[in-house]
């Protein structure tokens, strides 16, 4: 018989209960106990639900109040030094106060700690906390979580399935805080631990543990494969009772399938949605007594699974391994998804045929058990019924015209490579640019949001919920509006924004404009502890019906005599930042994107906008995880954003603008975006953007260092930008230099906005005057 097998399960609540409850603890409005409890009341609820659904192995330890390689990070002991003395004080079994310092920093009773640093987890949008090691690391088993989690499902009556991530993996994500050694050499300080993990999961009657190793689907060398099987020969030695199930996802295992497939174990977990045609080269290599579970149901995009065709690889592994030796599961956890489709309920954002193409968390339990119920034979009425219905919707998607317009499709395929490139090139662009605007050496200008206060969030929610008219809103944006370019001219900035008052978020304020777009009410998925976001849905073909964004720029424009910057957010962060649709490459769904932003390019330049800045800062993020695939893909991201800023005239500026300084491994791709002005993000270390500047590859266009941090409220010195601004100029002509913050000011107060700006300002002064 094949079983269900579910690798992971949201843990923030339907409603963000747990977002809602961490912060009323920060904010002391409730107690720790009241926390636990909210923690308590969402595992249980997830233990049942997965229950219900029919799951076989159901997930424990996948909870977490902050991030699960923070829990772990504490489980095996590898707290960093600076948080001693909080650890010291550490009383209870789960000591709250040490483990949100380490995920928020800590400042208090004459403690001040900073928080540990956070990443993104493999190419998706969630965040974890990045284990800090040092060359005489030691660790100990310092939480029991993991055997909490198991005995207090099993006091409720699950048997259930504990999670771990992986030794390796888990020394893999972390960094070295010194010199002088390599983490993975740790290893034989970490198993033991492990060792301990298992021994007493085996001592409590545990019998499965899950242990999640992703980096067997990325690019690892022969050290690593080998200690893969040292490891695993080990830990599998630690008990008879327990059936270890090592977990792959986000990619196939391709190079590495002759490791993973041997490893001493009962199970092993593949993505067969990334990995999709991987069944071929590994069922003949699977030896004797292992189980595979296939991830077939995605666990990381909102569509409705294909039965027929899960159905088919389901057969294609049944066929060599039989029924028993196959299970069925979601891709990867579906922590990546929200919650429940059946809390979705307005047919405005999310009409009812696209809902009927979507599955959230719960019904892709659904559906795994569907798939296994259908591939066992013995088929309930309604079950059949089921499968019937979902054949319906993946034909109604084929072939519905909510989602496909041939214009669109047409005007895609006729895209040609003038249409990637600009008529002429950088200097003849940037002399025809010279004479239009005159712009002084060491132009000053912001990156586009200036301070969204308590009143212009209240503005946006008051229109939303009919307390105030369209009109009356559109005045409040207008007088901000006006206000801030009042502001920026007292300032003396060059090329002035009009501050985005109108947008909500960079991605949504688009997609809401957009054809081809959904939105969810609930749809929410956790990005980094108590921060969830709620992507929007890309399900059609994308076009532009009107104008987005050109009443308020030009209306801005009509206030001043300064150039006023268009502000667009470009085709590879709207794609990255939304659930996408899995029916056409991605590829192709940027191009319909760059496609309706060029409209709007065109609009601005008509409307006498001539300076417009499209935002790429997602650009780095969608880089594939394994090497070969990378060159692909910055291929068409980088032409795609061509294609949205080409078709202009030479002395229309384009600027762009990235959030990252680590870009010195795609420093040429990001060049042939052939941005007029690229304005950057340094604020984490100067040296590493000026590294990238002064090697052998020189950036040839026009570019903004951010010359202050934005995610402080900290006022920079005018010497310090000074500083900055002349080391700088050791690696970039001063001609090519622009004198920017690091990003946008939306998350800002005012007054620290103003003196920040204003010693921006003179230090440009003193540049010029150098
Ligand atoms: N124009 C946007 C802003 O200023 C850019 C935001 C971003 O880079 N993430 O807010
Ligand atoms: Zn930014």
């Amino acid at each position: 018989m094949l079983l269900t097998n579910n690798l992971g399960y949201p843990r923030v609540g339907a409603f963000r209960e747990l977002k809602k409850a961490n912060e009323a603890y920060w904010a002391k409005k409730i107690s720790a106990d009241e926390l636990l409890e909210v923690g308590v009341n969402l595992r249980k609820e997830n233990w049942e639900t997965q229950r219900s659904a029919g799951i076989d192995l159901i997930p424990s330890n996948d909870f977490s109040f902050y991030d699960q390689i923070l829990d772990l990070t504490l489980t095996v002991g590898a707290i960093p030094a600076r948080y001693q003395s909080l650890l010291d004080k550490a009383d209870r079994k789960y000591n709250l106060d040490l483990y949100f310092a380490m995920a928020r920093g800590f400042q208090e009773d004459g403690v001040d700690v900073t928080a540990m640093e956070m990443t993104k987890w493999f190419d998706t949008n969630y965040h974890y906390l990045v284990p800090e090691f040092v060359k005489d690391q030691e660790f100990s088993l310092t939480s029991e979580k993991f055997l909490h989690e198991y005995e207090e499902a099993k006091t409720l009556g699950f048997e259930t399935k504990p999670v771990l991530v992986g030794p390796i993996t888990y020394l893999l994500l972390g960094k070295e805080k010194e010199t002088g050694f390599d983490r993975i050499d740790l290893i034989d300080r970490l198993l033991p631990v492990y060792e301990g993990i298992l021994s007493k999961l085996a001592s409590a009657g545990a019998q499965y543990v899950q242990i999640d190793e992703p980096f067997l689907t990325l690019d690892i060398d022969q050290k690593t494969q080998d200690l893969y099987k040292r490891v695993y020969a080990r830990l599998a030695k630690v008990s008879d009772q327990l059936k270890l199930i090592v977990t792959t996802y986000f990619e196939a295992l391709s190079n590495n399938e002759e490791t993973a497939l041997n490893l001493p174990v009962h199970a092993l977990h593949l993505d067969l949605v990334r990995g999709e045609n991987q069944l071929d080269t590994v069922l003949p290599k699977v030896p004797q007594s292992l189980i595979l579970s296939l991830g077939v149901v995605e666990g990381r995009n909102i569509w409705k699974n294909d039965y027929e065709k899960s159905l088919t690889q389901i057969a294609q592994a049944v066929e060599v391994l039989g029924k028993d030796r196959v299970w069925v599961g979601p891709s990867s956890s579906l922590l990546h998804v929200p919650f429940d489709l059946d809390n979705e309920d307005n047919e405005e954002s999310l009409p009812k045929e696209v809902k009927n193409w979507l599955a959230f968390a719960k019904q892709k339990l659904q559906e795994i058990k569907d798939l296994a119920t259908l591939a066992n034979g013995d088929v309930d009425e309604k079950t059949k019924q089921r499968f019937e219905a979902n054949k319906l919707a993946a034909e109604n998607r084929r072939t519905s015209t909510l989602i496909h317009k041939p214009a669109v499709k047409q005007r895609v395929s006729n895209i040609t490579d003038n249409d990637a490139k600009r008529t002429s090139v950088f200097a003849l662009r940037k002399a025809a640019q010279q004479a239009k605007f005159n712009l002084p050496a060491f132009a000053t200008t912001t990156i586009g949001s200036f301070p969204q206060t308590k009143d212009v969030r209240k503005w946006r929610a008051d229109l939303k919920k009919g307390k105030i008219t369209q009109e009356e809103y559109d005045k409040e944006i207008a007088e901000e509006t006006e206000r801030t370019i009042r502001l920026q001219e007292d300032l003396d900035i060059d090329v002035l924004v009009h501050g985005e008052f109108e947008r909500n978020d960079m991605v949504e304020y688009f997609g809401e404009q957009l054809a081809g777009y959904a939105f969810t009410k609930n749809g929410w998925v956790q990005s980094y502890g108590s921060r969830c976001v709620k992507p929007p849905i890309i399900y059609g073909d994308v076009y532009r019906p009107a104008d987005m964004t050109v009443r308020w720029s030009a209306y801005a424009q009509s206030l001043t005599e300064r150039p006023v910057k268009g502000m667009l957010t470009g085709p590879v962060t709207i794609l990255q930042w939304s659930f996408v649709r899995n029916d056409q490459p991605r590829e192709t769904t940027t191009y319909q994107i760059a496609l309706a932003i060029l409209d709007e390019v065109q609009s601005l330049e008509k409307a006498g906008i001539k300076i417009i800045q499209i935002d790429e800062p997602a650009i780095r993020e969608g880089l594939p995880l394994r090497k070969a695939d990378q060159k692909k893909y910055l291929n068409w991201a980088v032409r795609a954003f061509r294609v949205s800023s080409s078709n202009v005239e030479d002395d229309t500026q384009i600027h762009t603008h990235m959030c990252y300084s680590e870009f010195n491994d795609v420093i040429e791709d990001i060049a042939a975006m052939d941005a007029d002005v690229i304005t950057i993000e340094t604020s984490r270390s100067q040296m590493e953007l000026l590294e990238a500047f002064a090697g052998d590859f020189k950036y040839p266009n026009d570019i903004g260092p951010g010359v202050y941090d934005i995610h402080s409220p900290r006022v920079p010195s005018t010497e310090e930008m000074v500083n900055l601004l002349r080391k700088a100029k050791e690696v970039v002509p001063a001609e090519q230099l622009w004198v920017n913050p690091d990003c946008g000011l939306k998350t800002r107060a005012w007054p620290e906005t103003k003196a920040a700006l204003e010693s921006m300002v003179e230090a440009a002064k003193i540049l010029r005057a150098d």
